[in-house]
Protein backbone atom coordinates (compact mmCIF):
# COMPACT_ATOMS: atom_id res chain seq x y z
CA UNK A 1 0.00 0.00 0.00
CA UNK A 2 0.86 3.85 -0.47
CA UNK A 3 0.16 5.23 2.94
CA UNK A 4 0.68 8.71 3.87
CA UNK A 5 1.20 10.30 7.49
CA UNK A 6 0.07 13.55 8.05
CA UNK A 7 1.94 15.15 10.74
CA UNK A 8 3.77 18.55 11.69
CA UNK A 9 6.90 17.02 12.61
CA UNK A 10 7.88 14.15 11.08
CA UNK A 11 11.09 13.34 13.35
CA UNK A 12 8.77 12.76 16.53
CA UNK A 13 8.85 9.04 17.87
CA UNK A 14 4.92 8.06 17.06
CA UNK A 15 5.40 9.21 13.59
CA UNK A 16 9.02 7.53 13.01
CA UNK A 17 7.60 4.11 14.70
CA UNK A 18 4.00 4.22 12.58
CA UNK A 19 6.58 4.86 9.43
CA UNK A 20 8.80 2.38 10.34
CA UNK A 21 6.14 -0.37 10.83
CA UNK A 22 4.59 0.26 7.90
CA UNK A 23 7.82 -0.03 6.16
CA UNK A 24 8.94 -3.56 7.84
CA UNK A 25 5.33 -4.93 5.96
CA UNK A 26 6.25 -3.63 2.80
CA UNK A 27 4.35 -0.21 2.50
CA UNK A 28 5.70 3.04 0.70
CA UNK A 29 5.29 5.77 3.32
CA UNK A 30 5.29 9.55 2.93
CA UNK A 31 5.18 11.95 6.36
CA UNK A 32 3.91 14.84 4.70
CA UNK A 33 3.79 18.14 6.76
CA UNK A 34 0.26 19.04 7.06
CA UNK A 35 0.44 23.09 7.11
CA UNK A 36 2.65 22.31 3.75
CA UNK A 37 -0.13 20.52 1.98
CA UNK A 38 -2.06 22.57 -0.31
CA UNK A 39 -5.80 22.15 -1.23
CA UNK A 40 -7.46 23.00 -4.48
CA UNK A 41 -10.97 22.86 -3.22
CA UNK A 42 -12.48 24.36 -6.29
CA UNK A 43 -12.03 21.02 -8.37
CA UNK A 44 -15.01 18.92 -8.76
CA UNK A 45 -12.20 16.39 -8.58
CA UNK A 46 -10.60 17.24 -5.49
CA UNK A 47 -6.73 17.29 -5.41
CA UNK A 48 -4.03 18.39 -2.88
CA UNK A 49 -0.49 19.45 -3.74
CA UNK A 50 2.98 19.20 -2.07
CA UNK A 51 5.48 21.44 -2.98
CA UNK A 52 4.20 22.44 -5.98
CA UNK A 53 3.54 18.51 -6.91
CA UNK A 54 -0.02 17.15 -7.12
CA UNK A 55 0.06 14.09 -4.43
CA UNK A 56 -0.96 11.05 -6.42
CA UNK A 57 -3.58 8.46 -5.32
CA UNK A 58 -2.49 6.98 -1.19
CA UNK A 59 -4.42 3.87 -0.41
CA UNK A 60 -4.55 5.00 3.16
CA UNK A 61 -3.69 8.15 5.22
CA UNK A 62 -3.13 8.54 9.05
CA UNK A 63 -3.87 11.65 10.47
CA UNK A 64 -1.42 13.14 13.65
CA UNK A 65 -2.63 16.39 13.40
CA UNK A 66 -2.21 17.99 16.37
CA UNK A 67 -4.32 20.23 18.92
CA UNK A 68 -3.39 23.49 17.41
CA UNK A 69 -3.90 22.72 13.84
CA UNK A 70 -7.11 21.07 14.02
CA UNK A 71 -8.68 23.56 11.75
CA UNK A 72 -6.33 23.31 8.78
CA UNK A 73 -5.45 19.57 9.62
CA UNK A 74 -8.72 18.65 9.25
CA UNK A 75 -9.26 20.44 5.97
CA UNK A 76 -6.43 18.66 4.43
CA UNK A 77 -7.58 15.21 5.58
CA UNK A 78 -10.88 15.46 4.41
CA UNK A 79 -9.81 16.60 1.12
CA UNK A 80 -7.76 13.63 1.26
CA UNK A 81 -11.02 11.90 2.17
CA UNK A 82 -12.93 13.10 -0.70
CA UNK A 83 -10.19 12.17 -3.16
CA UNK A 84 -10.91 8.48 -1.86
CA UNK A 85 -7.79 8.00 0.30
CA UNK A 86 -9.02 5.67 3.47
CA UNK A 87 -8.67 7.45 6.80
CA UNK A 88 -7.13 5.65 9.71
CA UNK A 89 -9.53 8.12 11.98
CA UNK A 90 -12.19 10.34 10.02
CA UNK A 91 -11.96 13.78 10.04
CA UNK A 92 -15.81 14.42 10.84
CA UNK A 93 -14.45 11.63 14.29
CA UNK A 94 -11.47 13.67 15.49
CA UNK A 95 -13.28 17.18 14.96
CA UNK A 96 -15.81 15.82 17.39
CA UNK A 97 -13.39 14.37 20.08
CA UNK A 98 -11.61 17.96 19.66
CA UNK A 99 -14.59 19.70 21.01
CA UNK A 100 -14.33 18.40 24.73
CA UNK A 101 -17.76 20.04 25.50
CA UNK A 102 -19.64 18.25 22.87
CA UNK A 103 -17.23 14.89 23.60
CA UNK A 104 -18.50 14.61 27.41
CA UNK A 105 -22.10 15.69 26.20
CA UNK A 106 -22.24 12.50 23.74
CA UNK A 107 -20.44 10.58 26.12
CA UNK A 108 -22.57 11.47 29.19
CA UNK A 109 -26.03 10.81 26.91
CA UNK A 110 -24.29 7.44 25.93
CA UNK A 111 -24.28 6.18 29.49
CA UNK A 112 -20.80 6.50 30.24
CA UNK A 113 -19.16 7.67 33.39
CA UNK A 114 -17.78 10.78 33.60
CA UNK A 115 -16.87 13.55 36.63
CA UNK A 116 -20.00 15.42 37.50
CA UNK A 117 -19.49 18.50 34.91
CA UNK A 118 -20.68 21.52 34.89
CA UNK A 119 -20.83 24.92 32.46
CA UNK A 120 -22.36 27.73 32.05
CA UNK A 121 -21.33 30.98 30.46
CA UNK A 122 -22.75 33.73 32.73
CA UNK A 123 -20.42 34.93 35.81
CA UNK A 124 -23.24 35.76 38.15
CA UNK A 125 -23.70 31.73 38.17
CA UNK A 126 -20.54 31.17 39.66
CA UNK A 127 -22.26 29.60 42.63
CA UNK A 128 -24.79 27.80 40.76
CA UNK A 129 -21.68 25.95 39.04
CA UNK A 130 -19.51 25.07 41.82
CA UNK A 131 -22.77 23.61 44.04
CA UNK A 132 -23.82 21.72 40.65
CA UNK A 133 -20.50 19.49 41.01
CA UNK A 134 -20.81 18.82 45.29
CA UNK A 135 -19.01 21.86 46.29
CA UNK A 136 -14.67 22.96 46.40
CA UNK A 137 -12.72 21.28 45.91
CA UNK A 138 -13.33 21.01 42.23
CA UNK A 139 -11.56 20.89 39.16
CA UNK A 140 -11.64 23.99 36.61
CA UNK A 141 -10.71 23.24 33.02
CA UNK A 142 -9.87 25.55 30.18
CA UNK A 143 -12.26 24.17 27.16
CA UNK A 144 -9.22 24.65 24.73
CA UNK A 145 -6.51 23.21 26.94
CA UNK A 146 -4.06 20.69 26.26
CA UNK A 147 -1.50 18.78 28.08
CA UNK A 148 -2.51 19.86 31.63
CA UNK A 149 -2.28 23.24 30.58
CA UNK A 150 -5.54 25.18 31.76
CA UNK A 151 -6.65 22.70 34.27
CA UNK A 152 -6.33 24.21 38.11
CA UNK A 153 -7.19 22.81 40.94
CA UNK A 154 -9.70 25.21 43.09
CA UNK A 155 -9.86 23.88 46.77
CA UNK A 156 -11.62 26.15 48.31
CA UNK A 157 -15.22 27.76 47.83
CA UNK A 158 -13.18 30.90 47.64
CA UNK A 159 -10.23 30.44 45.42
CA UNK A 160 -12.19 28.37 42.93
CA UNK A 161 -14.64 31.33 43.05
CA UNK A 162 -11.61 33.36 41.86
CA UNK A 163 -9.75 31.09 39.31
CA UNK A 164 -13.14 31.11 37.31
CA UNK A 165 -14.04 34.86 38.00
CA UNK A 166 -10.23 35.23 36.49
CA UNK A 167 -10.61 33.02 33.66
CA UNK A 168 -13.87 34.60 32.58
CA UNK A 169 -12.34 37.87 32.57
CA UNK A 170 -9.84 36.49 30.07
CA UNK A 171 -12.97 35.62 27.86
CA UNK A 172 -12.96 31.53 27.81
CA UNK A 173 -14.35 28.99 28.03
CA UNK A 174 -14.46 26.74 31.24
CA UNK A 175 -15.92 23.63 32.40
CA UNK A 176 -16.09 22.74 36.41
CA UNK A 177 -15.66 19.28 37.51
CA UNK A 178 -16.18 17.41 40.50
CA UNK A 179 -12.24 16.80 41.82
CA UNK A 180 -11.79 13.24 42.01
CA UNK A 181 -9.46 12.79 44.66
CA UNK A 182 -9.26 8.94 44.83
CA UNK A 183 -7.53 9.09 41.78
CA UNK A 184 -5.15 9.99 43.75
CA UNK A 185 -2.88 12.01 40.51
CA UNK A 186 -3.10 8.86 38.81
CA UNK A 187 -4.91 8.50 35.63
CA UNK A 188 -5.31 5.44 32.99
CA UNK A 189 -4.15 5.63 29.53
CA UNK A 190 -6.10 2.80 27.48
CA UNK A 191 -5.34 2.45 23.72
CA UNK A 192 -8.38 1.32 21.26
CA UNK A 193 -7.83 0.05 18.34
CA UNK A 194 -10.60 -0.96 16.08
CA UNK A 195 -12.77 -1.83 18.89
CA UNK A 196 -10.31 -3.19 21.09
CA UNK A 197 -8.36 -2.41 23.35
CA UNK A 198 -4.58 -2.89 22.75
CA UNK A 199 -2.68 -1.65 25.63
CA UNK A 200 -3.02 0.48 29.10
CA UNK A 201 -0.74 2.16 31.24
CA UNK A 202 -1.39 4.20 34.70
CA UNK A 203 0.12 7.86 34.70
CA UNK A 204 1.18 9.26 37.66
CA UNK A 205 2.17 13.04 38.22
CA UNK A 206 4.61 14.78 39.35
CA UNK A 207 4.73 14.30 43.68
CA UNK A 208 3.09 18.18 44.08
CA UNK A 209 0.80 18.00 41.39
CA UNK A 210 -2.58 16.20 41.24
CA UNK A 211 -2.14 16.28 37.19
CA UNK A 212 -1.07 13.02 35.67
CA UNK A 213 0.01 14.46 32.46
CA UNK A 214 3.59 12.69 31.08
CA UNK A 215 4.29 16.02 29.63
CA UNK A 216 3.95 17.25 33.24
CA UNK A 217 6.80 15.35 34.36
CA UNK A 218 4.25 12.28 34.96
CA UNK A 219 5.67 8.42 34.98
CA UNK A 220 4.29 5.81 33.39
CA UNK A 221 3.45 1.93 33.90
CA UNK A 222 1.87 -1.05 32.73
CA UNK A 223 -1.20 -1.94 34.76
CA UNK A 224 -4.20 -4.60 34.45
CA UNK A 225 -7.50 -2.47 33.56
CA UNK A 226 -10.63 -4.27 35.10
CA UNK A 227 -13.81 -5.47 32.48
CA UNK A 228 -15.46 -2.27 33.56
CA UNK A 229 -13.07 0.02 32.49
CA UNK A 230 -11.83 -2.26 29.04
CA UNK A 231 -15.42 -2.08 28.33
CA UNK A 232 -15.93 2.11 29.03
CA UNK A 233 -13.03 2.33 27.10
CA UNK A 234 -14.26 0.75 23.93
CA UNK A 235 -17.94 2.43 24.04
CA UNK A 236 -16.09 5.81 24.42
CA UNK A 237 -13.78 5.16 21.16
CA UNK A 238 -17.39 3.78 19.21
CA UNK A 239 -19.39 6.71 20.68
CA UNK A 240 -16.89 8.93 18.98
CA UNK A 241 -16.67 7.13 15.79
CA UNK A 242 -12.81 6.50 16.49
CA UNK A 243 -10.77 3.71 14.99
CA UNK A 244 -7.49 4.44 17.21
CA UNK A 245 -7.97 6.53 20.16
CA UNK A 246 -6.29 7.07 23.64
CA UNK A 247 -8.98 7.47 26.16
CA UNK A 248 -8.05 8.42 29.63
CA UNK A 249 -10.01 7.45 32.76
CA UNK A 250 -9.84 7.89 36.15
CA UNK A 251 -10.57 5.70 38.94
CA UNK A 252 -13.23 7.27 41.05
CA UNK A 253 -15.55 5.62 44.11
CA UNK A 254 -18.21 5.99 41.69
CA UNK A 255 -16.48 3.65 38.74
CA UNK A 256 -14.40 5.01 36.24
CA UNK A 257 -15.03 8.24 34.68
CA UNK A 258 -13.86 9.52 31.39
CA UNK A 259 -11.46 12.61 31.03
CA UNK A 260 -10.97 12.66 27.44
CA UNK A 261 -10.60 10.72 24.18
CA UNK A 262 -7.60 11.65 22.49
CA UNK A 263 -7.24 10.72 18.79
CA UNK A 264 -4.12 11.34 18.09
CA UNK A 265 -2.36 9.18 21.16
CA UNK A 266 1.43 9.84 21.50
CA UNK A 267 2.84 5.98 21.26
CA UNK A 268 6.24 6.40 23.18
CA UNK A 269 5.12 6.55 26.44
CA UNK A 270 2.32 3.18 26.02
CA UNK A 271 4.91 1.66 24.05
CA UNK A 272 7.93 1.68 26.32
CA UNK A 273 5.66 0.87 29.38
CA UNK A 274 3.56 -2.15 27.99
CA UNK A 275 6.63 -3.40 25.55
CA UNK A 276 4.12 -3.70 22.72
CA UNK A 277 4.91 -2.85 19.19
CA UNK A 278 1.44 -0.72 19.05
CA UNK A 279 2.50 0.72 15.86
CA UNK A 280 2.94 -2.34 14.33
CA UNK A 281 -0.91 -3.72 15.37
CA UNK A 282 -1.98 -0.06 13.95
CA UNK A 283 -0.51 -0.62 10.49
CA UNK A 284 -2.22 -4.34 10.63
CA UNK A 285 -5.51 -2.29 11.31
CA UNK A 286 -4.99 -0.46 8.39
CA UNK A 287 -3.73 -3.48 6.52
CA UNK A 288 -6.92 -5.33 7.42
CA UNK A 289 -9.47 -2.29 6.57
CA UNK A 290 -7.88 0.21 4.60
CA UNK A 291 -10.47 0.36 1.15
CA UNK A 292 -10.11 3.13 -1.67
CA UNK A 293 -13.38 5.19 -1.27
CA UNK A 294 -14.62 3.63 1.62
CA UNK A 295 -14.69 6.02 4.24
CA UNK A 296 -18.38 6.96 6.13
CA UNK A 297 -18.56 9.88 6.11
CA UNK A 298 -16.51 11.51 2.89
CA UNK A 299 -15.82 14.70 5.47
CA UNK A 300 -19.42 15.30 5.44
P1 LIG B 1 -5.59 17.81 29.29
O1 LIG B 1 -6.54 17.46 28.20
O2 LIG B 1 -5.07 19.19 29.20
O3 LIG B 1 -4.56 16.74 29.53
P2 LIG B 1 -7.20 16.71 31.38
O4 LIG B 1 -8.61 17.07 31.47
O5 LIG B 1 -6.86 15.38 30.81
O6 LIG B 1 -6.45 17.87 30.60
O7 LIG B 1 -6.54 16.87 32.83
C1 LIG B 1 -5.15 16.69 33.05
C2 LIG B 1 -4.92 15.78 34.26
O8 LIG B 1 -5.45 16.39 35.44
C3 LIG B 1 -5.64 14.45 34.15
O9 LIG B 1 -4.88 13.49 33.45
C4 LIG B 1 -5.85 14.06 35.61
O10 LIG B 1 -4.67 13.46 36.15
C5 LIG B 1 -6.04 15.41 36.29
N1 LIG B 1 -7.48 15.70 36.40
C6 LIG B 1 -8.24 16.29 35.47
N2 LIG B 1 -9.52 16.40 35.87
C7 LIG B 1 -9.58 15.88 37.11
C8 LIG B 1 -10.64 15.71 38.06
N3 LIG B 1 -11.89 16.11 37.80
N4 LIG B 1 -10.33 15.11 39.23
C9 LIG B 1 -9.06 14.71 39.50
N5 LIG B 1 -8.03 14.85 38.65
C10 LIG B 1 -8.27 15.43 37.46
N1 LIG C 1 0.58 14.78 21.54
C1 LIG C 1 -0.67 14.16 21.32
C2 LIG C 1 -1.81 15.16 21.40
O1 LIG C 1 -1.80 16.11 22.18
C3 LIG C 1 -0.91 13.01 22.28
C4 LIG C 1 -0.71 13.31 23.73
C5 LIG C 1 -1.08 12.11 24.58
O2 LIG C 1 -1.06 10.96 24.08
O3 LIG C 1 -1.40 12.33 25.75
O4 LIG C 1 -2.77 15.03 20.63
Amino acid sequence: MKIAILARNANLYSHQRLAEAARERGHEVDILNTLRVTLNITSHRPEAYYNGEKLERYDAVIPRIGASITFYGLAVLRQFEMMGVWPLNESVAIGRSRDKLRSMQLLAKAGLGLPVTAFAHDPKQTDDVIRMVGGAPVVIKLLEGTQGIGVVLGETEKSAKSVIEAFRGANVNILVQEFIKEAGGTDIRVLVVGGKVIAAMKRTGAPDDFRSNLHRGGSAELIRITPEERSTAVRAAKRMGLNVCGVDLLRSNHGPVIMEVNSSPGLEGIEKATGKDIAGTIIDFIEANARPGKTATRGR
